[in-house]
């Protein structure tokens, strides 16, 4: 079977603008707004529809609203606590500041906060699907250009610098490509399609993308972050279970060991026994109040007849990778630049260590890093591209992208990527191989992942749409050596990262671990250790 590889020449839509933005999430979202704000032309490709797709769409979001006082100080101190010495106060301060700039901004510009019972708007919470939906508006008012079901496969270069990108239209089949003065990666994290809520479009294409252009990657051993879902449905999302009790099959309570609830659960599930919940907590009135406010989390029951307030249900634990993982592109300023002129990156793409240490950056880091690191992003790209002049549109452009795009070898045909994808979630999604981790099991995992990537970069490439399955399988893959190295790296155990060979926090090892490479993988331990945080 003769299989064509990714020509950039062939595309069969080409538009020149200032800024590209690639994912429509609330980080792209914010990220195309800031930059149209300053006067750059926008493009903004997304691999879904920008307003419904990503991890915020579909869940509410708690946020940081913590105007400047006595409680947005305990916060920081709370969180720095936390973080396992790990996170930067005064990115913690910024964040927290840019945040509620923007949410007082989507205030001021009619987005419909609900009132507390004092009458005042209730500002750190948003409704995903009105939020994105109402961003999405924002951006078309301020002029951006929105390209839904425009996934990008491939980074532009040109003299030095990030020149945009290039992807496919799926349905179609055909290419597309963007000539940009910069670029803003917001294309969200990675969670192995694990069918974590809102998660399957997270493939990390957009760390493949970045590290092919020379970026290096950071806390990407923090990526063992689990979901806790009913079992039949992937509803990760966490306030419902504030209101369950959990029971092993018999009927007894769920062992009380000191641990966090999630490892508990995990104990039990990878020695093989099912955990139930039932929602027998709280009053009547807080459960419709639930039931109003976390519609999408009954709707599941309601399908198959079950009352969760009555009936218990087998929980699950889904992965979430580094969606609310902490791991991502490091980043190398204020402005949320990558260490490559022309590239910045913003939201779940970017690592939040800086926010979070070793810890899930779920439950109001994450939502106000989407806004702050875009808001920053976008701006920095579009003085970056206005820098430029006219020269950005007219620059001779190369595609940086190689495994699952352009083999080296004798292109093989599709069935490869099912089977790479498969191999890859083998390696990332079970909890007794990523929730608990051994430096055994890890190697096992390192040497099966290096033969995956191998087979990938020698034979993987999909046509038509096909091509966009393809590229994600060599995402995932080079997403999962990234993490294994650098919790081989890590041996010690830390917040998310936990080593049953290595089970105590060692202070010696209060330090930032970077990835970097394609094929040949490196781990860096940042050479200044952080200081440790009781
Ligand atoms: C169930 C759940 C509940 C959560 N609750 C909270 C919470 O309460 N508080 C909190 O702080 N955080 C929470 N989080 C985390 C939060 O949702 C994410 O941190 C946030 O969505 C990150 O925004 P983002 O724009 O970076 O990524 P996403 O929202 O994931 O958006 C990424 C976008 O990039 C697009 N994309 C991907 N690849 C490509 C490509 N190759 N080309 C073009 N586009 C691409 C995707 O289609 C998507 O639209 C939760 C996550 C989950 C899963």
């Amino acid at each position: 079977m003769n299989i064509k590889t990714f020509q950039v020449s062939t595309a069969q839509s080409v538009i020149t603008t200032d800024v590209l933005v690639l994912g429509g999430g609330p980080a792209g979202s914010w990220a195309a707004l800031s930059a149209a704000k300053q006067g750059a032309r926008v493009v903004l490709a997304d691999k879904g529809y920008c307003g419904t797709s990503g991890a915020t769409a579909p869940s509410n979001t708690g946020t940081w609203y913590l105007p400047k006082g006595a409680e947005r100080d305990a916060e920081v101190e709370r969180r720095l606590s936390r973080s396992s010495g790990l996170a930067d106060r005064r990115w913690l301060q910024r964040v927290i500041e840019q945040a509620q700039i923007g949410l007082d901004d989507l205030g001021n510009n009619g987005y419909p906060f609900p009132f507390d019972e004092q009458g005042n708007p209730y500002r750190a919470n948003l409704r995903g699907p009105d939020y994105m939906r109402f961003m999405r508006q924002r951006a078309i008012a301020a002029g951006v250009r929105i390209l839904d079901h425009h996934p990008a496969l491939e980074l532009f270069w040109a003299d030095g610098a990030i020149a945009g990108a290039a992807g496919i239209h799926p349905r179609t089949g055909n290419r597309w490509e963007v000539r940009a003065g910069a670029v803003v990666l917001a294309t969200g994290g990675c969670a192995f399609l694990s069918h974590a809520l809102g998660c399957d479009g997270n493939t990390g294409d957009g760390y493949l993308m970045a590290a092919e252009a020379g970026v290096r990657l950071s806390g990407m051993e923090f990526s063992s972050q689990y979901g806790l879902s009913p079992a039949h449905t992937s509803v990760t999302k966490g306030l419902t279970f504030t209101f369950a009790s959990f029971y092993l099959e018999d009927g007894s309570p769920l062992p009380e060991t000191g641990e966090d609830r999630a490892v508990r659960i995990a104990r039990q599930l990878v020695a093989g026994e099912k955990v139930y919940a039932l929602m027998n907590r709280g009053n009547p009135i807080e459960h419709e109040w639930l039931r109003q406010g976390q519609p999408n989390c009954f709707l599941p029951f309601e399908r198959i007849g079950l009352d969760p307030f009555q009936q218990p249900f087998p929980v699950t634990l889904r992965s979430e990778g580094t969606v609310r993982g902490v791991g991502g592109l490091e980043i190398i300023n204020n402005d949320c630049a990558t260490k490559v002129p022309g590239l910045y990156a913003a939201g779940d793409a970017a690592s939040r260590e800086n926010l979070t240490g070793a810890v899930s950056g779920g439950g109001s880091p994450n939502a106000s890093w989407a806004i702050a690191s875009g808001t920053w992003s976008g701006r920095a790209a579009a003085l970056f591209a206005a820098s430029l002049g006219d020269k950005a549109g007219t620059r001779l452009v190369r595609g940086l992208g190689q495994a699952g795009l352009r083999p080296r070898k004798q292109p093989l045909e599709d069935e490869l990527i099912s089977e790479a994808i498969s191999a890859v979630q083998a390696e990332t999604l079970p909890l007794d191989v990523n929730f608990f981790r051994s430096g055994a099991r890890i190697a096992l995992s390192r040497q099966r992942l290096d033969a995956v990537w191998a087979d990938i970069s020698d034979y993987l490439v999909g046509e038509g749409r096909n091509a966009l399955r393809a590229r994600e399988a060599a995402a995932m893959a080079a997403t999962a050596r990234w993490i294994w190295a650098s919790a081989d790296a890590r041996k010690e155990s830390r917040g998310m990262h936990r080593r049953t060979d290595f089970t105590k926090t060692d202070v010696q090892q209060t330090r930032r671990i970077f990835t970097s490479g394609i094929d040949d993988v490196v781990v860096v331990a940042a050479e200044n250790q952080l200081q440790e945080v009781a």
